[in-house]
């Protein structure tokens, strides 16, 4: 059969001048992995292409017999319109991914079948099933087990690519109300690869640096320190999700994993409020934690790249002028703030429903930069405006000289990373919000 795979489908987002366009789609700064681990168990027979709209363009003219697409919420819109032309022609298209997990009585208008759950789960099976002419409308999640792996990528990426992508685990233990990945169909099943898999796959990857998509390095100490072990002297600048607990308590940990490379690691902070991080149920998180949690990472040489979320029920107005206070306390180098977003299928999303707090279903409005439902101590505006000031605040001028001056001490490589993130989410920060919130 003749396969196309299409991930990180484009809303064609017009308020990127030409130049940032341009540079957006000659670097792969940040790959994705589903693609291409689809395409690398799929069996040699099929004929498979794989296309990240962000960086080529489909080409609807081309005879294939199957198109998966696989897209989250903010996307779906695109991903629907896809569907819907190649459908039109005759081609069997499944869709997959966080969205069309969550509602896959949506999903299925536009579509043959479902995939729920991870893909590569059910993948296999889709094949056989299309090519005896039996294919299911959905296919429900399965966990993983012993004779189940994480597949490698066998498929070379387009433009230049900075930075290569890896997964060593899947899933995360954690209930988080707001997060998506947790609350996936099927439930999250914390899954953790080989760790001689990982490592032959780090070794095949032609970057010098590369990111580490699990959702949290931190989740199996004892794991991720067999792999930091494993990857001394393999010369790999990487980057790492985790949690602050770990990070703050495990100074072994922290240690092995500059040791393996590690330049930086992204922290879900999420608030500074035991309050807030109580209600949301991040039980990995304890404010007073924090300052230590940096203070291992700044020491070990490594930069901290946190994440903020407000509009949670207990964030009054004070929790943005907290926020970048404490932020600056702790001298975080790079910092992400994110509208709280109830995805479909999380139980926040549920809960907001149940409550009438739902502002709007146009999905293309879910990216985090948006306020999409009614925020319980502060109106919608009060949150966007809150956010934007945070961005001025924490990305001003000489507030950026300083913070990028000052991961000069954690050498160069950290440095570097600083420099550029500074420079992408400056650059981000002002076009990441509509002007207006619209219900
Ligand atoms: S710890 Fe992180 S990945 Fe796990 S449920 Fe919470 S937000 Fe999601």
């Amino acid at each position: 059969m003749k396969i196309l795979i299409i991930e990180n489908v484009w809303m064609g987002d017009d308020s990127y001048k030409f130049f940032d366009k341009t540079l957006l789609t000659m670097f792969s700064i940040l790959p994705t992995l589903y693609a291409r681990q689809i395409a690398a168990i799929t069996p040699k027979k099929h004929d498979v292409t794989v296309v990240n709209e962000r960086y080529s363009k489909i080409n609807f003219e081309e005879p294939y017999d199957l198109v998966n697409i696989n897209f989250t919420t903010s996307t779906a819109q695109r991903a629907y319109e896809i569907a819907d032309r190649f459908r039109k022609k005759g081609i069997t298209v499944v869709l997959s991914g966080l969205h069309p997990a969550a509602l896959p009585n949506e999903a299925i208008k536009h579509a043959d079948s479902v995939l729920l759950g991870r893909g590569e789960l059910n993948w296999l099976k889709l094949l056989e099933d299309l090519e005896k002419n039996k294919l299911k409308p959905v296919y429900d999640p399965i966990r993983y087990n012993e004779s189940v792996h994480i597949p490698p990528t066998n498929i070379k990426l387009p433009g230049f690519v900075i930075t290569g992508a890896i997964e060593a685990t899947r899933g995360c233990p954690y209930k988080c109300e707001f997060c998506p990945e947790t609350n996936i169909p099927g439930g999250s099943h914390y899954y953790t690869r080989p760790v001689d898999d990982v490592i032959a796959e780090i070794k095949a990857i032609p970057q010098k640096t590369i990111m580490f998509y699990d959702n949290s390095l931190t989740i199996h100490p004892k794991y991720s320190k067999t792999l930091f072990k494993k990857m001394k002297g393999l010369h790999k600048k990487i980057l790492c999700n985790g949690n602050a607990d770990v990070l703050a308590n495990d100074e072994e940990f922290v240690r092995l994993s500059k040791e393996a490379g590690c330049v930086a690691w992204l922290i879900g902070f999420e608030s500074v409020s035991q309050k807030t991080i109580d209600e949301i149920g991040k039980k990995t998180n304890k404010v007073d934690e924090y300052f230590q949690a940096v203070k291992n990472i700044h020491d070990n040489k490594m930069a901290v790249i946190g994440c903020f979320i407000f509009g949670f029920d207990t964030d009054i107005h004070n929790a943005f002028d907290d926020t970048l206070k404490t932020i600056k306390e702790l001298k975080i180098d790079v910092a992400d703030f994110c509208i709280l977003t109830p995805f479909p299928g999380t139980p926040i999303f549920n809960r907001l429903k149940r409550e009438g707090r739902i502002l709007t279903k146009d999905w293309a409005k879910y990216t985090l930069k948006n306020v999409v439902f009614q925020p319980k101590q502060m109106t919608p505006d009060e949150l966007l405006q809150g956010v934007r000031r945070m961005y001025a605040g924490f990305y001003s001028t000489s507030y950026t000289i300083e913070r990028v001056c000052r991961s000069l001490r954690l050498g160069i490589y950290p440095f570097l990373l600083v420099l550029a993130r500074n420079a992408v989410a400056t650059m981000n920060s002002k076009k990441l919000f509509v002007s207006k919130h619209e219900n």
